[in-house]
């Protein structure tokens, strides 16, 4: 399978069509953005870690009854997947509360909660995805009910597979984003990328920092923390 023309450049992947249309190459980049892309800079080696970290993990949830749009690694940094329509919906899952749910709520980070929560933001960098709930999705017509039902579902299952797997690692699954997609024949599957750019993950022990927090905040590390989860997760 090869790469022919590239359909659109994100900040952290690029897509590229090939032969089948119903196929597209993701090539992983070490570029890495925060704060809607005000904050730029490369994390060396990131691309490979989070092309191998979300191919592993994809196939764990497929396993485990998640349909995902993965379908072949084909090196280091570029991964064929099953091409979809995003459901332009941020999909976001907390256990631990952490970033913008601790500023927007006036808690301190580190509080874990009862029951895991979830939120939803329209994918849309140029309103800096502005959270909204299900009426507005719906409203909007970013998805149908039965589709939004659907990711929900999803969304959690994957939340208790990654968590109890996250676990035997000793790291502790505080929050992540997951994107869905709609494939040609209208199943919704679980698209993009899981890895440290899209979860926070602490370690158990001491909730060191092992993920994307350690680029936003200027912790240094950055390199350390991926390398390190890529170690814990395939023993690389
Ligand atoms: P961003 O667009 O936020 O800068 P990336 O750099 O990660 O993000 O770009 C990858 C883009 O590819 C994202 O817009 C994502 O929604 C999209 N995408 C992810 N998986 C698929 C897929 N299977 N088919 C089509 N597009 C996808
Ligand atoms: N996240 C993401 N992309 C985004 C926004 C958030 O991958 O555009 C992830 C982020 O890595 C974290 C979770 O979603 O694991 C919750 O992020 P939060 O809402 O706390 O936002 P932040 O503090 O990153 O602004």
């Amino acid at each position: 399978m090869e790469k022919t023309v590239q359909l659109y450049e994100g900040k952290a992947k690029k897509v590229y069509a090939t032969a089948d249309e119903n196929l597209c190459i993701v090539s992983y980049k070490d570029d890495a953005t925060a704060f809607n892309g005000q904050k730029k800079g490369t994390i060396a080696g990131k691309g490979v870690i989070n092309n191998k970290m979300s191919n592993f993990l994809m196939q764990m949830l497929e396993k485990e009854g998640v349909p995902t749009h993965f379908v072949e690694e084909l090196n280091d940094r570029d991964t064929v997947v099953k091409k979809v329509s995003i459901v332009p919906l941020e999909v976001i899952i907390r256990n631990i509360s952490a970033g913008s749910f601790a500023k927007h709520y006036g808690v301190e980070e580190g509080i874990v909660f009862d029951e895991p929560t979830i939120e939803f933001s329209y994918k849309n960098d140029d309103l800096g995805d502005p959270l909204l709930n299900e009426y507005h999705a719906l409203a909007l017509k970013l998805a149908t009910k039965d589709e939004i039902a659907e990711i929900k579902r999803l969304a959690f299952k994957v939340n208790e597979v990654l968590k109890a797997y996250m676990l035997t690692l000793n790291v502790r699954l505080v929050d992540f984003k997951l994107e869905f997609g709609k494939t040609a024949d209208g199943q919704i599957v679980l698209a993009d990328e899981i890895s440290p750019d899209t979860c926070r993950l602490w370690d158990k022990d001491t909730n060191e920092k092992l993920d994307k927090d350690r680029f936003r905040r200027d912790m240094g590390g950055v390199e350390d923390a991926y390398n390190e989860i890529m170690r814990r997760l395939m023993g690389e």
